[in-house]
Order: structure tokens, then C-alpha cells, then sequence
């Protein structure tokens, strides 16, 4: 019998999890709180009548991950639209690919899933409410299919006297921006248009490291190609990029970064360099203490700021499922214990995906790369259905899962400082290109070569290592693949474009 999927959240892994399901021939149910697709990615104005809105990427927010390495893998992003999209075009996107492969009949809007239970017989029983109706349901699945996302409940730092500064508008006010990733980064800059002052506080000595979207004119991403990142050690990629990235756009000295870049999780931006020559972006340690006499902020190394309007806490987020006890994907408080003193962010999922002691759920979204998310949760997805149908080999012993799990956490633990610890950490590439493998939809050279000649072989291994070459092999593979990848390398490497055609 076919099986029935529950697919919780039609964010961008949502929505292909649910075309993936199509593909193969099983049904997905999917449950949307909310009465539109996109999740992060559709953004409201905030105004009066709308002061709590669902979270939302911010306005002037620009993808930090080119089109060609950020598209899903067989619908590319419009080859002429720009290397960088802003949200609007990020939206326009994910209608788009909603549209052309039929996935909104799928989906139960205004939907909101409020807990799921494992039965006896290992199916899962999803209880949920429709708002308009306001009466809860429940319905039992063969398998259930969490992409409810990780940005839902924000991650609050704890300073004495948070609570004295109250939210107001930003026109010609001092504003203290509190963080230091690539959400901070942006909005401190974005900021500086509107603000008559902008002081940024860090947590650690040093900024991070800083990487502008395009290095020698292409996109940062572009590189490394499949030949470098596994060629060239990753120490040695790192220095390279370090010394690209110091000499054009000079830190302050006394912040430069002190831990390798290649171990670290870079902010991507360019606009912060000249905010922070210009002084309109001003960095201070971490926060002592808030106090409301002055609008006084005290800070750990003893320096005051006075009369600031407004502090923006862009602290990040905690992995969250309300609807599901914590220790389905954390692994219970034993694991917790003994991981939680070195990293943040505490999974234990199997491939970032599928909790070792619990059958037929599995988490998309959970993953943190230097790449882009888009992809990966289609990857996933393409897993996730995969294993579903037995078209993957079967799973190993709950142990063996648990140790693969622990080796990623030493892996995580020995390639990355301190502050990088992040449980769901994967390296995109070999992350993309395990899954591909068990799947059968790795570009092998040998296949290639055979499939589309050697000319074509060389965009793979030299040219931009974008997701459509998971299109080019295997039973999933889009006949519109070879053409895309020749586009999206034009630029680059029209000489072998030319002859690859
Ligand atoms: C500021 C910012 C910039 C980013 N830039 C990039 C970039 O440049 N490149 C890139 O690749 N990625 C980027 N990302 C990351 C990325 O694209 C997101 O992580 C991704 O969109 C997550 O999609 P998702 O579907 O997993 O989750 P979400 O987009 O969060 O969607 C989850 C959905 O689940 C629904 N939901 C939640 N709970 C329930 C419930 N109980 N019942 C029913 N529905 C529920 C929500 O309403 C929502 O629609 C960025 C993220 C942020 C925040």
C-alpha cells in the first residue's frame, strides 16, 4: 500500500520534501501553520497592527550563497537574474518552483501540528488543529517528516537590566547591535543608513572572520571547485583565503581574527569593512550591564556607552519543536550531559536526520555549512524518500548509528575552534556527496566522462561545484542538467563551455 507522509512546515524544506514524495510515489500530507509557503523566506513589514509577525528573514537581507550554488537541483535559478537575490527574488523563487511542480493541493494552511506520538506499531500519530475551526484533530502516518526549520525560538543572551530598553524606531538614534554573525553583521550596516550612531558588541576578543561576496570578481562560493576541496588540505585552502581576504580589505588590527579561518564559521559581508573604517559601525566587548539612568550600557572591559535608544539582540536561535518530546532529537539528558559543555545547538540524529532509537521520522534543515541550506534540505529530502522506499541500503544497529554520530561530534570537535562548535556543523561538500553516493546520484568521473565527455568532466572537477551535478547520474537524474551547469559556467570557463556544447 502506498504510504501516507506527514510533513510538518512548507518552508523550503517542506515544500521539497513534498515534490520528492511525489517522485516517489508516496503521499505527503503537508501541515502549514501559516496561510503561505516559504517559512523564513516570505517577508512582512512590521507596523502597528502587526508588531508580532511570524519570523522572517529581514528586509535588506541579500542571500550569502550564489544562485548557482543555492539553487535546488533541477530548477535552476534563472540563469540572468543576479549572483546575490534579496528576499523578494528568493520568494518569487520558491512560488515558482511551488508552481511548477504542483505542490500547493499537498498542503493543509492554516494548519498548526501540536504533537506527535510514536504508537505501537511505529507509525505516528499527529494531532492538529485548523485556527479557523479551532478543533483539534488527529490523523496516524506511516512516517513522519520534520521541516519546521531552526530559526523559531530565539536564543536571548542573559545581561542585568535587558529588560529597561524597550524596542522603538531607529531615525537618527543610537542603536547597539549585540552579536556578531552574518545576521548582526547585516543589520549593524543596514542600520547605518537610518541610525545616527552604531556600536556592534562581541562576545569574544576578535571579529570573526570576514568574507566579501565576490573574491577576485567571482563569488565566494565559486571556489572551491570539486577538484580543490578535496585536493588541497583544508589548511592550506584556509591560508590561501585568509591572505585574499586580509590584503584587500584590511580588519582593525587589535580585531583581527585569531583562530584559522578554516576552522572558524566566517560572516559574509563586504559593507562592514568600510562601516567600520568609517566609524558609523563602532565594535565594544560584550555587555556587562544595562542600566536605565542615561540609558547607560556598561561593558566587560570597563567602557561605558550612555544615551542608547535602542539594543538589537542578534543572538541567534535554539533548536526548538514544541509538538515533540526533546529527547527524539537531542538523544535524551545522558547525551546532553556529556556534549553540552562544548557545543551548542545538541542533536543526535543519524546523517543529521534520523534519530537512532525512534523509526519513521527523520529532521530536515538541522545542518549548518559553509553553503547553502536550499540544496542540502533537498539532498535530504531525496534521502529521506529514498530510505522510505528501500532504495537505499538498509540502516545499521542503533549502535552503529550512535558511533557514526559520535565520530561527526569528534569531527566537528577537531576541525573547529571554539566558538564554531555547533552540533549540526557538516562540511557541505562531503556531507552533499555522501548522501549522493548512497543515493546513487554521485557525479563519478568515470561515469561522467563516459556519459558526457571529458571537456564536461573538467566543469565538474574545476568549474563551480553547484547542486545540479547531483542531476547528472541516477535515477533521479534531469535531462535539463548538462545545459545548466554550462551556463552557470560560461562566465569562467567559456572555452571549455564552448566545446563541451
Ligand atoms: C537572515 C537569514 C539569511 C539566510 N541566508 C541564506 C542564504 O543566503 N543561503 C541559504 O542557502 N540559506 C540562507 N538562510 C538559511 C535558510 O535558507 C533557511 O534555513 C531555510 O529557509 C530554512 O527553511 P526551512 O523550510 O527548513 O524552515 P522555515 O523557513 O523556518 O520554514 C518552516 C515552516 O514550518 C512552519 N511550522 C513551524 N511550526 C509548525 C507547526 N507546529 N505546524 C505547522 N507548521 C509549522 C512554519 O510556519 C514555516 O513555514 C538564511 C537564513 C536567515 C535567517
Amino acid at each position: 500500500m502506498t504510504k501516507r507522509i506527514a510533513i510538518i512546515g512548507a518552508g523550503i524544506s517542506g515544500l521539497t520534501t513534498i515534490k520528492q514524495c511525489l517522485v516517489d510515489d508516496l503521499i505527503p500530507i503537508c501541515f502549514e501553520q501559516n496561510s503561505f509557503i516559504g517559512g523564513i523566506w516570505r517577508y512582512e513589514d512590521v507596523y502597528e497592527k502587526n508588531n508580532d509577525p511570524y519570523p522572517s528573514v529581514y528586509k535588506g537581507v541579500l542571500t550569502n550563497t550564489s544562485k548557482e550554488m543555492t539553487t535546488f537541483s533541477d530548477f535552476p535559478i534563472p540563469v540572468d537574474w543576479p549572483t546575490y537575490l534579496n528576499h523578494s527574488l528568493v520568494e518569487k523563487y520558491i512560488n515558482m518552483y511551488a508552481e511548477h511542480f504542483n505542490l500547493l493541493p499537498h498542503i493543509k494552511f492554516n494548519t498548526a501540528v501540536l504533537n506527535i506520538s510514536i504508537l505501537p506499531d511505529k507509525r505516528w500519530k499527529v494531532k492538529y488543529i485548523i485556527q479557523c475551526e479551532n478543533e483539534e484533530k488527529d490523523e496516524v502516518f506511516d512516517f513522519v517528516i520534520v521541516c519546521t526549520g531552526k530559526h523559531r525560538k530565539p536564543k536571548w543572551p542573559e545581561f542585568k537590566g535587558m529588560n529597561l530598553f524597550k524596542a522603538i524606531d531607529f531615525e537618527d538614534k543610537r542603536v547597539l547591535v549585540v552579536g556578531c554573525a552574518n545576521s548582526a553583521m547585516d543589520i549593524a550596516v543596514e542600520l547605518t543608513h537610518a541610525a545616527s550612531q552604531v556600536y556592534l558588541s562581541i562576545r569574544r576578543e576578535k571579529l570573526p572572520w570576514i568574507i566579501p561576496r565576490f573574491i577576485n570578481g567571482k563569488a565566494h562560493d565559486h571556489s572551491p571547485s570539486r577538484f580543490s576541496a578535496y585536493m588541497i588540505p583544508p589548511f592550506i585552502r584556509g591560508k590561501i583565503l585568509e591572505n585574499n581576504i586580509i590584503k584587500p580589505f584590511s580588519f582593525p588590527p587589535n580585531l583581527m581574527p585569531n583562530e584559522p579561518l578554516i576552522t572558524s564559521l566566517p560572516v559574509i559581508n563586504f559593507e562592514v569593512f568600510q562601516c567600520l573604517t568609517a566609524g558609523t559601525v563602532i565594535v565594544k566587548s560584550d555587555i556587562k550591564e544595562l542600566k536605565s539612568e542615561n540609558n547607560l550600557i556598561e561593558f566587560v572591559d570597563g567602557t561605558i556607552l550612555e544615551n542608547i535608544d535602542v539594543v538589537i539582540y542578534s543572538t541567534g536561535y535554539d533548536i526548538e519543536y514544541p509538538f515533540l518530546e526533546n529527547h527524539i532529537f537531542t538523544g535524551g539528558d545522558e547525551i546532553v550531559q556529556e556534549f553540552e559543555k562544548d557545543f551548542y545547538n545538541l542533536i543526535w540524529l543519524y546523517k543529521s536526520m534520523f534519530p537512532p532509537k525512534y523509526p519513521n521520522i527523520a529532521f530536515i534543515g538541522l545542518t549548518l555549512a559553509v553553503g547553502a541550506n536550499l540544496p542540502i534540505s533537498e539532498m535530504q529530502a531525496r534521502y529521506i524518500t529514498s530510505h522510505i522506499k528501500g532504495l537505499i541500503k538498509p540502516f545499521p544497529s542503533q549502535y552503529e548509528m550512535e558511533k557514526s554520530i559520535r565520530n561527526n561530534y569528534e569531527k566537528v570537535r577537531k576541525n573547529s575552534c571554539k566558538h564554531a562548535r555547533n552540533a549540526i556543523r557538516q562540511n557541505y561538500l562531503s556531507y552533499m556527496d555522501n548522501l549522493s553516493k548512497d543515493i546513487g546520484c554521485y557525479p563519478y568521473s568515470y561515469e561522467i566522462i563516459k556519459k558526457f565527455g571529458f571537456r564536461f568532466w573538467q566543469l565538474i572537477m574545476f568549474g563551480i561545484a553547484t547542486p545540479i551535478q547531483y542531476r547528472l547520474l541516477g535515477r533521479d537524474s534531469w535531462e535539463g542538467a548538462k545545459e545548466v551547469i554550462l551556463l552557470y559556467n560560461k562566465d569562467n570557463f567559456n572555452h571549455i563551455v564552448r566545446s563541451s556544447k
